[in-house]
């Protein structure tokens, strides 16, 4: 993709901190990282997120992701590791190109990610039917 700027990532034509690169994958310095140590993994083939990858394209992504957590964690003592993608706009993403964050986390660093809510009597069973019954 022309204007793709993960794209232009992976081509070279723009410069980033690479941490890992395989035939179909790509792994870089978040350059605003949430803690340091922050990668993205893309894949090579473009997509606009995983609600519309290839499936084959999503296998070898997450294969890459699962060998560079533990290194992320290794590699910056991290505690724990949040791996997460944001899928449109509504959920926070920002770059078009299928990503997936592996964000090192402290028990003291202070992020807090996501609230919670909870389900009126009965409605559990009906949102679980709902997405059942799109499969
Ligand atoms: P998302 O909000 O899930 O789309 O995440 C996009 C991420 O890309 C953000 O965390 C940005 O900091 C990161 N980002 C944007 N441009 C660059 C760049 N040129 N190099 C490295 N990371 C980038």
């Amino acid at each position: 993709m022309n204007d793709c700027i993960f794209c232009k990532i992976i081509s070279g034509d723009i410069p980033s901190d690479k941490v890992y690169e395989n035939a179909h994958t790509y792994a870089f310095l978040d350059i605003n990282p949430t803690n340091k140590g922050h990668v993205l993994v893309v894949p090579k083939n473009h997509s606009r997120n995983t609600l519309d990858i290839a499936a084959e394209d999503f296998k070898t992504l997450m294969e890459t992701v699962h060998l560079l957590a533990p290194k992320v964690k290794e590699a910056t003592h991290a505690e724990g590791i949040n791996i997460i993608t944001n899928n449109e706009k509504a959920s926070g993403q920002e770059v078009f190109h299928t990503h997936i964050h592996i964000v090192p986390r402290f028990e003291d660093d202070g992020h807090q990610w996501w609230s919670h809510t909870s389900y009126k009597e009965g409605e559990a069973q009906e949102v679980a039917d709902k997405i059942k019954g799109t499969l």
